[in-house]
């Protein structure tokens, strides 16, 4: 078996940059990427044999830690079964109407095959149902790289201080308005100025680091987009199933239009979701006008996964656990940099936090990027030597899952009270 360093260089021979996702590629904290062999609970093993606890957990797909034996055995007895058939199954029905039962705004739902599909679904159902173009989104926040939606996005445009992609069209770009996120005032000018579609937002934007929203912003949100007949969109990829049963809209009580899902419902597996309000759901084929379609949509072995994933959800009920672990964590780590005099600002939402080294507070894209980014990959590689997988970037969100206990914080409190600057 080759080791990272092999693999790495034989990677980039016939992969772009030797990765199938950006970020992944360590660019923004420098080295070689780790490649994974194992996944067990909090942890994760690589080519060379090290175990790391895992603080990204496949960027947050993973709420019960790597190889949960339901979600596996679920996964392996419904391939066995078949992995693909290409007509409808009894599975799709039950994850659909588990998801009608947890998101509150949800009285139908799509299944597709990833987060990026499931925004630019819901953005062309916006625009259909609307018959506007023009859409708003929030500077910061990430959406998938579909064209529409890449505009000042975070995650690896962030990482890699990518304002704009070549590839996008002029008609694309023109069609999105960015705003700063927590400015209602931004948006209220936007929408004022332009007939929209459609807004929008990660309700606790975690793309450019974990950024709670303001008290009321949400809310404002929703008052705006009502007053100029807009539809709000959230896209729920990474809190969906994450801060709540019902994500953000549930924990904040503000009720979107349409909602974005991923990660957490597809137990680790590629599934994903877009759903809302029945009239505007009614619109897509075959019920309706609007075209949106996918050959391995409702996929019966990713399904088979959501599905015990969200029997978990159900049966352990670990929000209130995962709150208590997230806080003591965050606590921690405020104490490390305290004590060894670091400047930190420590962002967090349930089971969700980001370290942006700077004071606080930051609120916003702007004051994500004005933290000490080259700092954050010190941290990383002294965490990374230490035993501590984190996300290979500073615009990147730190996820706990169930199987993050005391050693696996202690391990990570002690690496990083280790950090001197
Ligand atoms: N929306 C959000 C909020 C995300 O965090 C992501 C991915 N990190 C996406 C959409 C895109 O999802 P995917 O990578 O599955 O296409």
């Amino acid at each position: 078996m080759s080791g990272s360093d092999d693999l790495f260089e034989r990677a980039k021979r016939t992969i772009p940059g030797g990765v199938n996702s950006p970020v992944r590629a360590f660019g923004a904290v420098g080295g070689t990427p780790r490649f994974a062999v194992k996944g067990d609970g909090a942890y994760l093993e690589d080519a060379d044999g090290n175990r790391y606890v895992d603080l990204c957990q496949s960027w947050g797909a993973l709420l019960f830690g790597h190889g949960r034996k339901e979600i596996v055995d679920a996964a392996a007895e419904a391939a066995g079964r078949g992995t693909s058939f290409g007509v409808p199954t009894e599975g799709e029905v039950l994850l659909a109407e588990r998801i009608v039962a947890m998101v509150p705004s949800v009285d139908q739902v799509r299944l597709v095959s990833s987060g990026t599909e499931a925004a630019m679904s819901a953005i062309r159902l916006a625009r259909g149902a609307t018959g506007e173009d023009a859409i708003v989104k929030l500077e910061g926040c990430y959406h998938g790289h579909s064209d529409a939606l890449l505009a000042r996005a975070g995650s690896g445009l962030a990482t890699f201080g990518i304002p704009r992609t070549p590839g996008v069209t002029a008609g694309a770009a023109r069609d999105t308005f960015v705003a700063p996120f927590n400015d209602l005032d931004a948006v209220a000018s936007l929408l004022e100025a332009n007939a929209v579609a459609a807004l929008i937002v990660e309700p606790v934007p975690a793309n450019m680091g974990v950024v709670p929203p303001d008290p009321g912003y949400l809310e404002g949100l929703r008052r705006l987009c009502d007053e100029h007949d807009a539809l709000l969109i959230f896209d729920e990829v990474i809190t969906g199933f994450r801060i709540a049963p019902g994500g953000a809209q549930e924990r904040f009580d503000v009720i979107p239009d349409l909602t974005v899902l991923g990660k957490v419902m597809g137990g680790g597996f590629p599934c994903a979701a877009f759903g809302g309000r029945r009239d505007l759901m009614e619109q897509l084929a075959p019920a309706g006008p609007v075209y949106q379609a996918g050959t391995l949509s409702g996929n019966p072995v990713a399904v088979a996964a959501g599905l015990a994933t969200l029997d978990l959800i159900d049966r352990e009920d670990p929000y209130a656990t995962l709150e208590e672990t997230a806080e003591d964590l965050e606590a921690g780590l405020a104490l490390a940099f305290e004590t060894n005099g670091i400047d930190a600002t420590i962002n967090r939402a349930g089971s969700m936090l980001s370290v942006f080294f700077r004071e606080g507070p930051v609120r916003n894209f702007r004051d994500a990027s004005e933290a000490d980014h080259e700092r954050f990959a010190r941290f990383f590689h002294h965490l990374l030597n230490e035993g501590v997988y984190l996300p290979p970037s500073g615009y990147e969100l730190w996820t706990l899952g169930t199987a993050f206990g005391d050693t696996e914080r202690e391990a990570v409190l002690g690496a990083a009270s280790r950090f001197t600057g």
